[in-house]
């Protein structure tokens, strides 16, 4: 069997050709357009470490697409990080802000560094100077970063502030998303992304599309990943009374029939640093996780773990991608004919952009906002996001609108949620740049 292509670039073209097939008619001028990212800026600058010694870094900010509003998207900082990577992260927000109708485009930015190996000192000279070198492509109103992987709030104050000094005398606090409280931050933030996961699921459950699994209480759930997103979506997901049988962090995976106690875990990880060892549970290796007995799967990790070679094994009723892009196209026709049902990331993760552009328009008018309105406004976004992907696949499954597969002309009996979420926010985009006008 030939090897299956991890590219980010090849897999996200893929999903786009997969979304056309549920798009009665794109303008082929469009495609390319839509496809490509509107500007790469690549910066390599030298840091002098805490030693003395002096070492170059590189970073990217890559902004997909701004028909809908400036550039926004998270700031990674990761060793393995290329610039593929970012510029399908970045395509991948476009249509994340297209389909929550969001007024923004679609960015991404990397750092290519171990942030576990430098010391605060060093991520913040990183920082301020991968700031004042992109100092002129992001704005506002331009291109809005926010913290993605191995960065925080602690990062985006830093991005604020060294802004700020270069562009005195201006309200500058929406430049940057995801920052402290006291400095212009918006409650429910740092909680967002996995408050999402937990509201898009439970309305998806609501739909009682799986048998026996109509509400998040009671659910058995194996979460990959206990960064900010893993562990916040643990906390909601516990908090409605599901049961978390499994956990992993990059160290490992944890496993108990009778549910972990998430205090505990917090506890030992602060002591240990890793979940491995906790009393009272079975030791996992993140592969395993992946295949546990659960009813729902929530990747919230890295990309492409749920692929070709583990799809079959999956034994979770559904999948809600908490991380982007973590199952492949060949894992997704995998999973459809298993009937596994896939909350694809671009709904899934959307809380964390949604409360962003919230906290980008407290900036803007100057208030902030109590935790209870946040939350209501995100509850209601989720929920009408995941209504409206709904009715668009119950279209194509009762025969209301047609499916065709571009290649073989053959009509598709129904596409997945990912394949619909996408069409409908690729559709979105397209009409907005045609009703907008090609300049000139
Ligand atoms: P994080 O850095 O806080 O946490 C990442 C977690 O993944 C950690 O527990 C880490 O130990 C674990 N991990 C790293 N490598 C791993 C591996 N090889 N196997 C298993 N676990 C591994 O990051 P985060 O902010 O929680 O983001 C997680 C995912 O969610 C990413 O894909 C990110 O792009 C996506 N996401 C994050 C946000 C957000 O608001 N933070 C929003 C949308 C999407």
């Amino acid at each position: 069997m030939s090897k299956e292509i991890l590219d980010p670039l090849v897999i996200s073209e893929q999903q786009f050709d997969r979304a056309r097939s549920c798009i009665n008619h794109l303008e082929s001028g469009l495609i390319d357009f839509l496809k490509l990212p509107r500007r790469i800026c690549t910066v390599n600058f030298p840091i002098e470490l805490d030693d003395g010694t002096v070492k170059t870094f590189r970073c990217y900010r890559v902004v997909h697409n701004h028909v809908f509003g400036p550039g926004k998207g998270g700031i990674r900082y990761h060793p393995d990080v290329t610039e593929e990577e970012v510029v399908s992260l970045a395509k991948l927000m476009t249509w994340k802000c297209a389909l929550v109708e969001i007024p923004f485009g679609g960015a991404k930015g990397a750092v290519i560094c171990n942030a576990k190996e430098l010391s605060t000192n060093e991520l913040r000279r990183i920082t301020r100077r991968f700031t004042s070198d992109l100092f002129d492509v992001i704005g506002p109103h331009i291109d809005v970063p926010a913290p993605d992987m191995y960065t925080n709030e602690q990062t985006m104050a830093w991005i604020y502030d060294t802004y700020d000094v270069l562009n005195p005398g201006k309200n500058n606090r929406p430049v940057v998303t995801g920052k402290p409280i006291n400095l212009g931050g918006s409650y429910g933030r740092n909680e967002a992304t996995g408050q999402g996961c937990l509201y898009v699921t439970e309305r998806f459950l609501s739909k009682e599309l799986i048998p026996e699994l109509s509400e998040v209480a009671g659910a058995r759930i194996a979460i990959q990943g206990f960064g900010n997103v893993g562990k916040v979506a643990a906390q909601a997901f516990c908090h409605q009374g599901a049961k978390i049988v499994a956990l992993s962090d990059s160290s490992g995976g944890i496993y108990s029939e009778s549910g972990i106690d998430l205090d505990e875990v917090v506890a030992f990880k602060r002591s240990h640093g890793c979940l491995v060892g906790l009393p009272g549970t079975l030791t996992l290796t993140n592969e395993e996780l992946l295949e546990v007995d659960c009813d729902i799967l929530v990747p919230a990790a890295i990309s492409n773990q749920i692929h070709a070679g583990n799809a079959n094994n999956i034994k979770a009723k559904l999948i809600v991608e908490a991380a982007n892009n973590p199952t492949t196209p060949v894992a997704d026709s995998i999973l459809k004919s298993n009937k596994v049902y896939v909350i694809p990331d671009i709904m899934a993760n959307a809380g964390g952009v949604t409360v962003s552009y919230y906290e980008w328009v407290q900036n803007q008018i100057n208030e902030q906002w109590d935790l209870d309105t946040v939350n209501k406004r995100l509850k209601q976004k989720m929920y009408r996001c995941v209504d409206s992907v709904f009715l668009r696949w119950q279209a194509f499954v009762i025969g209301e609108e047609e499916c065709i597969d571009r290649e073989s002309g053959e009509k598709i009996a129904y596409p997945d949620f990912r394949t619909v979420a996408l069409a409908t926010a690729i559709e979105r985009v397209a009409n907005a740049t045609l009703v907008r006008g090609i300049w000139p």
